[in-house]
C-alpha cells in the first residue's frame, strides 16, 4: 500500500490486487512496534550498527545505513497521514526498548502498532481512490523475454481466471511462515511471490534464514510480542532461574532473537523446560502497564492459552516467525526482471541479513514500499506497454482444469501437514547436515505427490480448497529453497545454526545465497556481502 500510494503521487495509474481484504493481510497483527532513531540522544548511524549487528554482518550496509537514515522521515510521515502512534508524557512519539537495540528505539501504538499503520494506509488509499482487486488471487506473472507484463489473477467470488496488463508489477506478498508447524502467522501466508518470482525467472536470496521468535504461546504458536520483555517481562526454565544471563549476560531478554531462541531451546533440550516450553513471566509489571501498554498480548494468552499473565506464567517456546530471505532486489526494489519490483518481507534488499531486529520489518516494508513505488513510476513513464504473452491466460486455465478433474489422488491438507511437520523437525532452530538432508528428501517426496493432488470441490465459486492447492504449491518450492541453501550455507550465522559448524566463518562466508530455477531444479550461487564501515567483530549481548 505504501508502494501504490507512493506511485499514484508520482501520476501513475495504480491498482491493488490482494488475496485477502487489504486491511486483513497479515501486517495488522504486527504487535510491537517499528523503529526509527528520533529519540533526541539516538541517532540512524546507531540504529545502523545494531542493524548491522543484529543481522550478524550479512546485511548490506549501505542498504541498511539508507533504511535508518530515512526511517524518521517515514514515521513522522504516517504521523501526519493519521496514525495514532502511543506518546510519552511530553506528547511525542513513545519509544520503548527492543530486542538486540542500544536504545530505545521502537516506536507503538500499545501492542497493536501493524493495525495502526495499515489502517492508516488504507485510508490514504481510499483518498487516492485506487482499485483494489480484493480476494483475487495471483496465480501466475506474465514474464517474456525477461520483461514482466502484468498477471494472471483468479477471482475467488467467481472462479473467472483475468488477465491484467501493466508496465510494472510490484510484488508485497509477505512471508512463508506456514511452512512450519508452530508459526506466527497469518494462515495466508504461504510464500506466494517468492514461489511466483522463482518460476518467473527472479533470483531468490538468503533463504536458509528463517527466524524463529523467542516467545509464541504454547498450544497455538500465536505471538506474544518481544515488547512484553522490552516493558520489563522475564524469561524462567523449569527452576525458575532467569537462563539468560548464563546466554546473554548484559542484555538478558532483550538479546536478539535469534540468541533468546536458541537459549530457550537449549533449555527445553537440556531438561530445564516444561511440555516443550519455557515461561514468559510478567506478574511483576502490574495490571496498570500491561492494560496501558500490553492489553492486547494480555487478551491473546487468556482467550488462547486459557492464562492471565497478570496472575500466571506464560508457557511459551521459538516459533516460525519472519522470512529474512526473500526476492532479491536493489535498494529501489528492482528484480533481475525488468518491470519487477518486490518489498516488503518478500523481498531480500538485504538489510536483515541473517537476523531480524524486532520493528524493522515494518520499518522494510514502508520504506522500501515508498521506494519501489518511486522506481516502478519512472520504468512505468520511460516504458510502453509491453506486449501480453499469447496462451498464458489458455495455459493458465489449463492448469486449473488439470486440477479439478482429477478425481482421485491426495488431498492437499496430508501433503502440507507432513511437509509443515518435517520442516518443524529438521530445519528448526539447530540444524545439521544429516537431518537437512531427510528434509530434502522428503520435500521431493511431497512435490511429486503434489501433481497427483485432486479437489473435492468442484465448484467455482469461493473455492478456498483450490487457492490452498495453489498456495501448497508455493510452500513446496520456498521449502525447497530454504533447505537447499541451508545445506550450503557450512557455518553458523545468525538464525541459521548448524550443529555440525558451529562458529561463523568471514572467510568463506561473507556470502549472500543466491537461488534461481534450472528447469526442475535449484541453481546456486553467491554475492558478496556490501561491508562499508562496519567490520565483523564478535556478536556478543
Ligand atoms: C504476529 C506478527 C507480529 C509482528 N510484529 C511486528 C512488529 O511489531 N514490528 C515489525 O517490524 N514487524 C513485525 N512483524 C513482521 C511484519 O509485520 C511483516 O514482516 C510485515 O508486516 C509484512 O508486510 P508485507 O506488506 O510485506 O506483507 P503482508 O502484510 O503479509 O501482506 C501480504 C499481502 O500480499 C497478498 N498476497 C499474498 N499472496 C497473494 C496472491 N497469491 N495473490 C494475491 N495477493 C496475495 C496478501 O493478500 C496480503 O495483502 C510481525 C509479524 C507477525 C506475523
Amino acid at each position: 500500500m505504501r508502494a501504490a500510494i507512493e506511485a499514484m503521487r508520482n501520476g501513475m495509474n495504480v491498482a491493488i490486487v490482494s488475496k485477502v481484504h487489504p486491511v486483513r493481510s497479515h501486517s495488522v497483527s504486527a504487535q510491537g512496534g517499528i523503529n526509527a532513531a528520533i529519540g533526541a540522544n539516538d541517532s540512524w548511524e546507531a540504529h545502523a550498527f545494531d542493524t548491522v549487528k543484529g543481522s550478524d554482518y550479512l546485511g548490506d550496509q549501505d542498504a541498511i545505513d539508507l533504511m535508518c537514515k530515512e526511517a524518521p522521515e517515514d514515521i513522522f510521515e504516517l504521523e501526519s497521514m493519521g496514525c495514532l502512534f502511543s506518546r510519552d508524557d511530553e506528547g511525542a512519539i513513545a519509544q520503548r526498548p527492543f530486542g538486540g537495540a542500544g536504545f530505545p528505539r521502537t516506536c507503538y501504538a500499545a501492542d497493536r502498532t501493524g493495525h495502526a499503520i495499515l489502517h492508516t494506509l488504507y485510508e490514504q488509499l481510499l483518498k487516492y481512490g485506487a482499485p483494489v482487486y480484493e480476494e483475487w488471487f495471483v496465480v501466475s506473472l506474465a514474464v517474456e523475454d525477461s520483461i514482466c507484463r502484468g498477471l494472471i489473477a483468479l477471482d475467488i467470488h467467481t472462479g473467472k481466471l483475468h488477465r491484467l496488463r501493466s508496465k510494472a508489477i510490484i510484488l508485497a506478498t509477505g512471508g512463508y511462515g506456514r511452512i512450519f508447524k508452530n508459526s506466527t502467522n497469518a494462515l495466508i501466508n504461504t510464500g506466494d511471490g517468492m514461489g511466483l518470482a522463482l518460476s518467473s525467472g527472479a533470483e531468490l536470496m538468503d533463504m536458509e534464514f528463517v527466524q524463529f521468535h523467542p516467545t509464541t504461546l504454547k498450544s497455538t504458536g500465536i505471538l506474544i510480542s518481544e515488547g512484553a520483555r522490552g516493558e520489563g517481562g522475564y524469561l524462567l526454565n523449569s527452576k525458575g532461574e532467569r537462563f539468560m544471563k548464563r546466554y546473554a549476560p548484559k542484555t538478558m531478554e532483550l538479546a536478539s532473537r535469534d540468541v533468546v531462541s536458541r537459549a530457550e531451546q537449549q533449555e527445553i533440550e537440556e531438561g530445564r523446560g516444561v511440555d516443550g516450553c519455557v515461561f514468559l513471566d510478567l506478574r511483576h509489571l502490574g495490571q496498570g502497564l500491561i492494560s496501558e501498554r500490553l492489553p492486547q498480548i494480555r487478551q491473546l494468552a487468556i482467550d488462547f492459552e486459557g492464562i492471565d499473565p497478570l496472575k500466571e506464567l506464560v508457557p511459551i517456546k521459538p516459533g516460525a516467525h519472519y522470512s529474512m530471505g526473500g526476492i532479491k532486489t536493489d535498494v529501489w526494489g528492482n528484480t533481475n526482471i525488468k518491470g519487477l519490483y518486490a518489498a516488503g518481507e518478500c523481498a531480500c534488499v538485504s538489510v536483515h541479513g541473517a537476523n531480524r531486529l524486532g520493528g524493522n520489518s515494518l520499518l522494510d516494508a514502508v520504506v522500501f514500499g515508498r521506494r519501489a513505488g518511486q522506481s516502478a513510476s519512472v520504468y512505468s513513464k520511460e516504458n510502453a506497454l509491453a506486449g501480453f504473452p499469447e496462451n498464458l491466460l489458455e495455459s493458465a486455465a489449463g492448469d486449473i482444469a488439470l486440477i479439478m478433474n482429477k478425481t482421485s489422488g491426495q488431498r492437499a491438507a496430508s501433503v502440507r501437514d507432513e511437509l509443515a511437520s518435517v520442516m518443524t523437525m529438521h530445519v528448526g532452530v539447530f540444524r545439521d547436515k544429516n537431518r537437512l538432508e531427510i528434509a530434502l528428501a522428503k520435500i521431493m517426496e511431497l512435490k511429486g505427490r503434489y501433481k497427483n493432488i485432486y479437489l473435492e470441490d468442484k465448484g467455482e465459486i469461493f473455492n478456498t480448497e483450490l487457492t490452498a492447492v495453489l498456495e501448497l504449491g508455493h510452500l513446496l518450492s520456498v521449502a525447497e529453497c530454504i533447505v537447499t541453501a541451508a545445506v550450503h550455507r557450512e557455518e553458523s550465522r545468525g538464525a541459521h545454526y548448524r550443529l555440525d559448524f558451529p562458529a561463523r566463518d568471514d572467510k568463506k562466508w561473507m556470502k549472500h545465497t543466491l537461488l534461481s530455477k534450472d528447469g526442475d531444479s535449484i541453481k546456486l550461487g553467491c554475492k558478496d556481502v556490501a561491508v562499508t564501515k562496519y567490520m565483523p567483530m564478535e556478536r556478543k549481548y
